[in-house]
């Protein structure tokens, strides 16, 4: 199985590590509303949830210890009067979350959510909220909590099977293993490939037909071209 090399695919994509860094948080400097971000953005897309986001601040909402304790129906009718549509599902996810930033917190008693606790811990804590699949988990790592996690979405695992970095059988975490690996735990490295996956596979690895004639990753393909044509 050839290996991946994140640095080569950067260099082929022109993605700078820095501009990608500016988007996680510091370890030391990592506030609750930066991991509700996370959340209501792979919820509800990027402008929508800055909607959300002002409006729940201006009302002392986005608070973790008030959002844990609040009423859904309260905070729907809110929303509602906001002129903003959230349906229940997201809305008990991003409660459940404040529930564990406020529980973290206190735990913790640093400023910075989840300074002490290394990143396992939290990546298995946060699996154990209910709602939360693995990729929002490690994107929450990741752009919330400024820790060397890769979310593996649907088109970074195509890219990657394709490509014969990773089995096609492989699981969430040996293909996320791969990538994280390679990067040593550098978390620029991490969240630049994240946004390159995004748009490579948005733009050409299409899960139907992938169209490596007009890819820049198309220079790394296998001798025979891509491992796997059809993939989710
Ligand atoms: S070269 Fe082909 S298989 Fe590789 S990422 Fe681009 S579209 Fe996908």
């Amino acid at each position: 199985m050839p290996a991946f090399d994140p640095t080569t695919v950067l260099e082929l994509l022109g993605l700078p590590t820095e501009d990608s860094l500016a988007a996680c948080p510091t370890r030391s400097k990592v506030d609750a509303e930066s991991v509700f971000r996370v959340l209501l953005s792979r919820e509800l897309g990027a402008a929508t949830s800055r909607r959300v986001e002002a409006a729940l601040s201006e009302a002392g909402w986005f608070e973790p210890g008030v959002l844990a304790a609040s009423d859904l129906a309260e905070l729907r009718q809110f929303l509602a009067d906001e002129r903003i549509r959230l349906g229940d599902v997201a809305l008990a996810k991003l409660r459940r979350l404040a529930v564990w930033v406020d529980a973290l917190r206190v735990e913790d008693g640093s400023t910075s959510i989840g300074a002490g606790v290394d990143d396992e811990s939290l990546r298995e804590s946060l699996r154990a909220v209910k709602g939360l699949g693995p990729a929002t988990v490690d994107a929450i790592l990741l752009r919330g909590l400024g820790r060397a996690a890769f979310p593996v979405e649907r088109a970074g695992y195509r890219i990657l099977a394709r490509h014969g970095w990773v089995d096609a059988a492989a699981g969430y975490d040996e293909a996320r293993a791969v990538v994280e690996d390679a990067v040593d735990g550098d978390v620029a490295v991490l969240s630049a490939l994240e946004a390159a996956f995004e748009r490579v596979g948005r733009e050409f690895c299409r899960p139907r037909a992938p169209r490596c004639e007009r890819c820049k990753l198309r220079t790394l393909l296998p001798p025979n071209g891509p491992v796997h044509d059809e993939l989710d």
